[in-house]
C-alpha cells in the first residue's frame, strides 16, 4: 500500500500538530506520519515517534538532541536538531503534504522550502502569509504548490468556493468569537492577567493564538491571511462577531448570494479536510444540532476597545512590510505578556508604536522581510525594556 499520503507535521507537539496526529491515527489506511518536528517538548516528540514511526524527526532546541537521539536509537527514525534542520527536512522528497503548524514567524522558512519543492501544504501557520504573503503566494503559484488553509475561517471560505470556478467574490465575512473579553471595556482590560486571557470560551489552542484571540489580533492576522489566500482587495475582507463560533465564515458572491460553512467548533475538521482534500472522510466527530443553538448572534466588532483589530486593518490597507512589522511587534509583546512582563493593553501600545517607528518598505524582498522582522522585534523589545 504505497499510496498512503505521507504527512510531514511541522509543529507536531502543538495544539494543531497533536490533533493532526489524531486524524492520522484514525485513518491509517489513508495517511502516515513521515516527518515530525518540535521545539522543546522532547518527551512528547519521542512518544509520537515511537507510536507513528516517522522517517525523521527534528527537535528545534539543540540541547535536547542527545536525549531524542538516544530514545529513538533502536528505531529507524532519523533525528536532527536546530533551526536549519527544519529547512533541510522540508527539502526531503519523501513526504507528500506538509502540515505547517509551527507558531509564529519561525514557520516561514520551512514552509517556503516546501513551496519551493512544489509540495501540497496545509497551512495553519497564518503568520507565514501575514509576514510575506505576496512572495509565498507568488512562489506557490509558480511552483504549483497547493496551499490549503487549516485556519477554520479560511477553511470555511475555501470550502464555500469549491465548485464556484471563476465566479467572482463580492466579499468574504470572517466570523470572530469575540474571545473571552467580548463586551468588556478598557477599564476592565487594563487589569487582565495572563491566566484569565488564556481561557478561551470556544477553542482550546496554543498560548500565543489564545492571547491573540483575546486581543482580537488573531482576527486582524486572519484578515491579512485571507487577502493573500483568496487574492482579495482589502475592502473585500470583513469581520463580524459571532459568539457561538458555529458559522466558521462566509462568502458573498456577485449576485448577493451568501454561502456559509458551519459546524461545531473543532479544529480536527479543517485539519482533516486539508489533509484529505479534495475528498471528505467519514468520522465520529460531534455533530452540530440546530435545536441546541436556537439563537445564533452577530454583532459589530468593538474596534475602539480592541484596537489591535483597527491596527491590523490599517496594516492590511497600507500593505508593504507593515503586516510584517505588526506581526513581529505582536509576537514579542505577547511573549512578554505571557511572562507577566507587560499588561494586556500594553500589547496594543507596543504594536502601534512599533508600526510607526520601523522603516516602511513598499515592495520588500524576502531578505527585507527578515530584516524588517528583526528591526521591529528590536524596537518592540526596547520599548518593553526586555
Ligand atoms: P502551539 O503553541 O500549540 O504549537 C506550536 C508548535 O510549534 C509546537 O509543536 C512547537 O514545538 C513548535 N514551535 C514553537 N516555536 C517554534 C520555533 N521557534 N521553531 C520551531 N518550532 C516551534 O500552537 P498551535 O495553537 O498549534 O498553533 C500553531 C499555528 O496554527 C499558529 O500559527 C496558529 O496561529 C495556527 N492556528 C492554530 C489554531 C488552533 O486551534 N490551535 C487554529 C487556527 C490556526
Ligand atoms: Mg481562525
Amino acid at each position: 500500500m504505497q499510496n498512503k499520503k505521507r504527512i510531514a507535521i511541522f509543529g507536531s507537539t502543538g495544539s494543531i500538530g497533536t490533533q493532526a496526529l489524531e486524524v492520522i491515527r484514525a485513518n491509517q489506511d489513508l495517511f502516515e506520519a513521515e516527518i515530525l518536528t518540535a521545539q522543546t517538548n522532547a518527551d512528547l516528540l519521542i512518544a509520537q515517534a515511537l507510536e507513528f514511526k516517522p522517517n525523521a524527526v527534528v527537535i528545534g532546541d539543540e540541547s535536547l538532541y542527545k536525549k531524542v537521539k538516544e530514545a529513538l536509537a533502536a528505531t529507524g527514525t532519523k533525528v536532527f536538531a536546530g533551526e536549519k534542520a527544519l529547512e533541510d527536512v522540508a527539502d526531503f522528497d519523501t513526504y507528500d503534504f506538509m502540515l505547517a503548524a509551527i507558531v509564529g514567524f519561525a514557520g516561514l522558512r520551512p514552509t517556503l522550502k516546501a513551496v519551493e519543492k512544489g509540495k501540497a501544504i496545509g497551512l495553519a501557520n497564518k503568520e507565514t502569509l501575514v509576514v510575506a504573503g505576496d512572495i509565498v503566494m507568488q512562489r506557490a503559484y509558480e511552483k504549483r504548490a497547493p496551499i490549503i488553509p487549516v485556519d477554520s475561517e479560511h477553511s470555511a471560505i475555501f470550502q464555500c468556493l469549491v465548485g464556484e470556478g471563476r465566479n467572482k467574490i463580492d466579499k468574504i465575512i470572517l466570523t470572530a468569537s469575540g474571545g473571552p473579553f467580548l463586551g468588556k471595556k478598557p477599564n476592565f482590560l487594563v487589569n487582565v492577567k495572563r491566566d484569565h486571557a488564556l481561557q478561551h470560551p470556544n477553542w482550546a489552542m496554543g498560548a500565543k493564538i489564545t492571547i491573540d484571540s483575546a486581543t482580537l489580533m488573531n482576527k486582524g492576522l486572519e484578515m491579512i491571511e485571507a487577502k493573500w489566500l483568496f487574492n482579495l482587495e482589502p475592502e473585500q475582507v470583513q469581520v463580524i462577531v459571532h459568539p457561538q463560533s458555529v458559522i466558521h465564515s462566509m462568502v458573498q458572491f456577485e449576485d448577493g448570494s451568501i454561502k456559509a460553512q458551519m459546524g461545531v467548533p473543532d479544529m480536527k475538521l479543517p485539519i482533516q479536510y486539508a489533509m484529505a482534500f479534495p475528498n471528505r472522510i467519514k468520522n465520529d466527530f460531534p455533530r452540530f444540532d440546530f435545536r441546541k443553538y436556537p439563537n445564533l448572534g452577530f454583532e459589530e466588532a468593538d474596534v475602539k476597545t480592541f484596537r489591535n483589530l483597527a491596527l491590523s486593518t490599517e496594516a492590511l490597507f497600507k500593505g508593504g512590510n507593515m503586516p510584517c512589522i505588526l506581526n513581529a511587534a505582536n509576537e514579542i509583546a505577547v511573549w512578554a505578556f505571557l511572562r507577566n512582563r507587560i499588561g494586556f493593553l500594553d500589547i496594543t501600545a507596543v504594536v502601534e508604536k512599533t508600526m510607526h517607528h520601523t522603516t516602511f518598505i513598499e515592495k520588500p524582498s524576502l531578505e527585507q522581510y527578515f530584516e524588517t522582522d528583526g528591526e521591529a522585534r528590536n524596537f518592540a523589545a526596547s520599548l518593553m525594556k526586555l
